[in-house]
């Protein structure tokens, strides 16, 4: 009895510790799927642990498939939202909670070269702006202004650029609170405030001064009208216009330059002697140059190359030619010489127009073409200057297709050059310090 007990406990046993081990595997394998998140093999169990079990698959099974389903949708979603992100105009940043960088399009990278393998790397160490910073986080606080102007410097670069932010829900719970940040390079309309600021500024300063002199002489005329002696009259009268002309010349110079830089610079062009317009400018400088005491001479150097194979408008080379002289003669003293030369370069013909004045300081040199800059105020008003011929001189040559620069070395004189280039070639040729730009 005993015996036959023993037997049937041994094989309950038996039989339980099997059915564990089935139990056991079965969990392995279903773990191993879940894990893997491939479906599990249902032949590997045909039926053998009972309905519940297969019920379990099933749901497995299913929530597997699901998953799987989700997570492709999502990878396709981030894949389009990249793309359309990559495809935009606007930079976009996305930072998560501790400003790790998560996502940086193209054009973030076009505003900022130098960030390059950003994503993952905290936003102080790649963007230089405590104002960036502090946006970020009034963003994240809900107390950020809707857009704001953030600049950006980055040893000598200066950016300037427009942001806008926002908190989004977070990619990845664990990262949390993301922002997202639009980015609008506004550098370019900066600057052009700058200048135009500048230009501003300069231009009341260049008119302030004669029409105070103008009406400071006529304001005695009038209140003094009977008391002042005939000679001191004459003198005032002479004054008032020499201002009035200095006005005059700064008002045409200015319409000028604003004609030379608008969409229709009016340019006139014809197939042009270069050679016999330069001879007949320097022609009629030479009784003023004779004047002046200063000995002009015109070097053509290659004659017959010369040739008419440029299209320039005749009356505005006259004008740089003209201007470039009467710098020559206004900016030097009696004595010094100025010599006209002509050379003929494979793809253009240079003009060049040395002095022996006084030159130029090496800081100088970069700024004389542009407007209103002179490098001995008092001397350049003195002598009727407006600061503006070389810009003009400038904007002609450029449109021309041609370069202007200009070498000189303190105390032995100057030389500016510029060129025009042949028909059918814009570049304009030649090399030198102190190019306009
Ligand atoms: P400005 O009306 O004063 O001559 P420009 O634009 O023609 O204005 O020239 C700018 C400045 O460049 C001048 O004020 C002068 O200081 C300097 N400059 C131009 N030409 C010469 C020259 N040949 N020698 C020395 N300085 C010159």
């Amino acid at each position: 009895m005993l015996v036959l007990l023993i037997v049937v406990l041994s094989a309950a046993l038996l039989w339980a510790l099997l059915r564990l081990w089935r139990y056991t595997s079965a969990l392995r394998r279903l773990q191993k799927a879940i894990f893997t998140k491939q479906p599990l093999l249902r032949e590997d169990d045909p039926g053998t642990l009972g309905n519940s079990w297969d019920e379990v698959c099933d749901r497995t099974n299913e929530l597997i498939e699901e998953v799987n389903h989700l997570q492709q949708l999502r990878s396709g979603q981030l894949a389009q939202f990249e793309a359309t992100l990559g495809s935009l105009r606007e930079a976009v940043l996305i930072v998560d909670g501790n400003n790790y960088i998560l996502l940086a399009n193209q054009a973030l990278h076009e505003i900022f070269p130098q960030a390059v393998n950003i994503l993952g790397q905290r936003l102080e160490t790649v963007l230089h702006s405590a104002a960036f910073l502090g946006h970020v986080e009034a963003v994240r606080r809900g107390l950020s202004p809707p857009q704001q102007e953030i600049e950006f410097v980055d040893g000598s670069t200066t950016v300037w650029v427009e942001v806008a932010g926002t908190v989004i829900p977070p990619l990845d719970p664990a990262r949390g609170t993301c922002a997202l940040f639009v980015l609008h390079d506004v550098t370019r309309q900066k600057r052009l405030e700058v200048v135009r600021k500048e230009f501003v500024a300069n231009v009341s300063h260049e008119l302030r001064t004669p029409l105070s002199v103008i009406k400071g002489y006529v304001e005695t005329l009038v209140d003094g009208n009977e008391g002042i002696a005939p000679e001191d009259r004459a003198r005032f009268l002479l004054t008032i216009q020499r201002h009035t002309d200095r006005l005059n010349s700064i008002l045409e110079d200015l319409l000028q330059l604003s004609r030379l830089e608008s969409v229709t610079p009016g340019l006139k062009r014809e197939p042009t002697d270069v050679a016999a317009l330069v001879r007949g400018v320097v022609d009629d400088y030479r009784a003023r140059a004779e004047k002046t005491g200063h000995p002009l001479s015109l070097d053509e150097e290659g004659g017959a190359a010369l040739g008419r194979d440029v299209s320039a408008d005749p009356l505005r080379v006259t004008q740089v030619l003209g201007n470039l002289l009467d710098n020559a003669l206004k900016h030097t003293p009696r004595g010094a010489r100025i010599d006209v030369s002509l050379r003929s370069l494979p793809d253009a013909i240079q003009v060049s127009v040395r002095d022996t004045g006084p030159g130029i300081p090496e800081t100088d040199i970069p700024h004389v073409f542009e407007r209103f800059y002179r490098v001995d105020k008092g001397r350049s008003r003195d002598t009727g200057g407006t600061g503006l011929g070389l810009s003009i001189v400038k904007h002609i040559v450029q449109l021309h297709g041609g370069r202007v620069w200009v070498e000189s070395t303190l105390g032995s004189g100057s030389v500016f050059h510029f060129t025009l280039p042949r028909r059918g070639d814009g570049s304009g040729g030649g090399s030198g310090s102190g190019s306009a730009r």
